[in-house]
């Protein structure tokens, strides 16, 4: 395995086991994972957990569509070309935030405000200043940072004026890549120039932590359009990077049928492509955050990381400390702490259960004492590369764990499992043994790398 001609590789750091990273494993945003929820969590249960919540909040507001639909997309989105069932989703999330606002304590204190999706800006400008308008009013956030995720397709100017009107200080792109023939392969169009003025406008309003998501494993993506596409990235200033690896699963995604399957990279090249973008942006100043983001030293989640604060939730790694994170909107989870809580996910049933005056969960978990030890230890090693174990359950997981011990992937200091410097690739699967429900479908994740 060599490097690409636009970047010198350095001899490999991650030793290559493809027996170790066969097995789909999740992302572990939650523990349980959403593949856990069942149908027995609902209203009630949001209402109770929403009824005990205090201290700091943070809400994340789900906006299911966008202009056009890129073929790679796994989120719950779809296209905003009907503006009647734009309005009465719209007009479903005002409900929502009003109901979900009026159980909340006075001693729950909102602190972030994230808006996803889909595309936020798939909406018009002034129905989303309303829905800020209803946010705040309604919850009466206290100094909150405010983040949002961008279409640079659907960018306008008036966005600028959007994000510097809600005070957003964290913005994030989908980019993906800048070559033109991936953009044509996985059905996103965005010139170069579209990317750069995006992030003027960006820039301008105020934003001053940008995220840029970027794709390895890309149909036909060879290690030079990796290189460039990464070199682009680091010279239009990005603070932050997630580098995903392209997860194909067509036969859960049906859009992602228009990819063309046999133009995909084999494992061992993603393996490959992983390993480069890690050396590339570390070389370039970034700090690794995970397994899979990077951030400038003076970003708020690489002083995270380097001081211990680093938390894994829903939207990836984050700086957000908060105990309770509540879901607005169709398919939005909520993190309370003894329950995971997601909403109706249809948009039709999300509506309809709104107007009727219901809170909308519709699937969830509890998380048991022994979910939240597991689960702590599953986010300690993501996050941090390490986590304490108690022996007796080091010694439940020993099998599981042997190959990647044997390997030198991790090692025991102590009782703390430590992910060596190699085993950065395997956190995931090396996370995957304290996951007790892992044990069927593997079907349902995406490869390790
Ligand atoms: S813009 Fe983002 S959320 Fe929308 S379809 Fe493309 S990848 Fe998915």
């Amino acid at each position: 395995m060599s490097g690409g001609a636009g970047f010198a590789l350095k001899p490999l750091m991650w030793p290559y086991y493809p027996d170790l990273l066969d097995k789909p494993v999740p992302r572990y945003t939650s523990f349980p994972t959403a593949a856990e929820f069942a149908g027995d969590i609902g209203p009630a249960d949001q209402m109770a957990a929403l009824e005990q919540a205090s201290g700091d909040v943070s809400l994340y507001i789900h906006i299911p569509f966008c202009e056009s639909i890129c073929w790679y997309c796994a989120c719950n989105t779809g296209a905003a070309n009907r503006r009647q069932r734009l309005a009465s989703y719209l007009d479903a999330l005002h409900r929502e935030i009003r109901m979900v606002a009026a159980r909340l304590p006075s001693d729950a204190r909102v602190r972030r405000i994230a808006f996803g999706g889909g595309s936020p800006n798939a909406i018009a400008p002034v129905d989303f200043v309303r829905l800020f308008n209803e946010l705040e009013l309604r919850f009466r956030p206290v100094d909150p940072i405010i983040s949002i995720e961008l279409d640079p397709r659907t960018l306008i100017d008036e966005w600028g004026n959007v994000v510097r009107g809600i005070g957003a200080t964290h913005a994030s792109m989908g980019v993906q890549t800048f070559a033109p023939h991936l953009q044509e392969a996985i059905g996103r169009v965005q010139p170069r120039d579209m990317i750069e003025r995006s992030v003027d406008i960006l820039r301008g309003a105020g934003v001053t932590s940008l995220n840029f998501d970027l794709m390895y494993g890309l149909p036909g993506q060879g290690r030079d359009d990796l290189t460039d596409t990464l070199a682009d990235t680091v010279a239009l200033g990005a603070d932050r990077i997630a580098l995903f690896g392209y997860a194909h699963v067509p036969h859960l995604i049906a859009r992602q049928r228009r990819i063309d399957a046999s133009a995909l990279p084999p494992k061992e090249e993603r393996f490959v492509m992983a390993e480069m973008g890690y050396q590339q942006l570390v070389k370039a100043g970034y700090a690794a955050i995970g397994f899979d983001h990077f951030a400038r030293p003076d970003d708020p989640l690489a002083k995270a990381a380097a001081t211990g604060q680093l938390h894994r939730n829903f939207q990836g790694f984050t700086d957000d400390a908060a105990a309770v994170l509540i879901g607005l909107g169709a398919s939005a989870i909520s993190n309370f702490p003894d329950v995971l809580v997601q909403n109706e996910k249809n948009s039709g049933r999300y509506r309809m259960l709104l107007s009727q005056g219901v809170l909308p969960a519709g699937l969830g978990v509890r998380r048991s004492a022994d979910d939240r030890m597991r689960g702590a230890i599953i986010e300690g090693l993501l996050c941090h590369g390490r986590a304490v174990v108690a022996p007796e359950l080091a010694r439940a997981v020993a099998q599981g764990l042997a190959p990647y011990l044997a390997r030198g992937l991790c090692v025991f200091d102590r009782e703390e499992l430590v992910i060596t410097d190699g085993g950065l690739p395997y956190a995931r699967s090396i996370a995957a043994q304290f996951d007790p429900y892992r044990q069927d479908s593997p079907r349902r994740f995406s490869s390790a790398i």
